[in-house]
């Protein structure tokens, strides 16, 4: 298999991300295929004996087993990678699969993460429920209260954990001041990059050690296969990650990566529209979600109350925000009058999708631990399609008039 443009790092990492999307991490075989290729294999064989031990012992480069490498999943790790900024990436078979392993690679009992109380529901299962069961102590603070990160610290704390924006309150992390806490003290970050991916928004440029993804998400775009990445270092990624993962095996299908990497292609224009779109049907939305006592939460309105700092962090505001209106029988009458978008609980398609929260994705938890985190009964979150936005328009204002308001 040969690169596109030699195999030198240093050549791909100098494209432009526009590049970098279509690429960067392009293998070819013999064949000179000019769309990346599916291998879909578990295995691999040799010439010899002599090769295989070769490569077992590391001293030949080559593949072995596909959930050690695969050509299709490198191709999509390496593409990741350079759409990050990130020195090495790999990819896993979930956003849950990821998070875990971005945790419990780094994480032995009697250490202590800090994570923001605001995030997707598994997310939350990992902080309140699996780290404690393996002796890792852990704390849920206000992502948005900078002083809450530092009063968390503990002599212990390895870890922070979070999501910006968070889903499904979109709250807004500081991240140039929660990365640079957490190095001063040598603390790794974790940052869930989920509701922006690399298009909108490169932690690492905020100090970030460790970005993770749901590339089920904006990646794919198309709500077609579950898949997950973990980013960081070549330190973080190899010596501390891949041990994990190559002996636990959430690894990514080599058909799931080959679907990525073709939603990558389009990745930034589609993030790029669909925010645009999202951002006009807030706007359109706001005065009268305001005018009967609800709230809007979306990063690209100034309403939002960390609004200049989403504008610092993220290129463009996301297709994804949330909105609260009188209680649940008014955000249910929302979605059961909806013509165009429909109800589920995806996001980051070119579908228009809206859902319930606190009865779908939040439903695991008690009331009291949904209020904590700020999913209120009221609250609706819509990830914004690549749809008309005058049709999406159209929709949500019937809907609206549909459920009184
Ligand atoms: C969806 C999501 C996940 C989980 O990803 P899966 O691919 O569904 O496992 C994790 N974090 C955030 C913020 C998400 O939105």
């Amino acid at each position: 298999m040969k690169k596109t443009t030699g195999t030198d790092r240093k050549i791909t990492q100098a494209w432009r991300p526009a590049t970098q999307a279509i690429r960067g991490g392009t293998w070819r075989s013999e064949h000179g295929e000019t769309s990346e290729a599916l291998f879909l294999t578990s295995g691999y064989t040799y010439d010899d004996a002599a090769t295989v031990a070769a490569r077992f012992a590391g001293e030949q480069d080559g593949m072995t087993y596909s959930r050690l490498q695969n050509p299709t999943v490198a191709m999509l790790e390496e593409r990741i990678a350079l759409m990050e900024g990130a020195e090495a990436c790999r990819a896993q078979a979930s956003g849950m699969a990821a998070m875990t392993a971005a945790l419990l690679c780094q994480l032995s009992a009697g250490d202590h993460c800090v994570a923001a109380r605001a995030a997707f529901g598994s997310c939350r299962w990992l902080v309140d429920h699996l780290l404690p069961r393996f002796g890792i102590e852990t704390t849920v603070i206000d992502s948005a209260d900078n002083a809450a990160w530092e009063q968390a610290i503990r002599p212990n704390t390895k870890v922070f954990f979070f999501e910006s924006p968070a889903n499904p309150t979109l709250d807004i992390v500081d991240l140039d001041f929660v990365c640079g806490l957490a190095s001063s003290r040598g603390i790794t970050t974790v940052v869930d990059n989920a509701f922006c991916s690399p298009a909108l928004q490169r932690p690492m440029e905020f100090g970030a050690d460790v970005v993770a993804y749901s590339a089920t998400k904006l990646m794919d775009g198309q709500g077609r296969v579950l898949a997950g990445a973990v980013c960081g270092t070549d330190e973080f990624i190899n010596e501390i990650l891949l041990p994990f993962q190559r002996n636990t095996g959430p690894n990514c299908a080599p058909f799931n990566a080959w679907v990525v990497l073709k939603g990558l292609e389009t990745l930034s224009l589609r993030a790029h529209k669909q925010s645009e779109n999202a951002l006009t049907l807030g706007q359109f939305m706001e005065d009268r979600i305001a005018q009967s006592g609800g709230t809007m939460l979306h990063p690209g309105l100034a309403s939002h109350p960390r609004y200049d700092l989403a504008v610092k962090q993220m290129d463009a505001c996301g297709p994804i925000f949330s909105f609260v209106v009188e209680g649940r029988k008014q955000a249910h009458a929302i979605l059961d009058a909806l013509n165009l978008i429909d109800i589920s609980n995806n996001i980051g398609d070119a579908r228009s999708l809206m859902c319930h929260p606190a009865s779908t994705t939040h439903a695991g938890m008690s009331a009291e631990e949904r209020l904590e985190m700020g999913v209120q009964e009221g609250m609706l979150r819509i990830n914004v399609g690549l749809e008309d936005v005058e049709d999406l328009i159209e929709d949500m204002d019937q809907a609206m008039k549909a459920a009184g308001l």
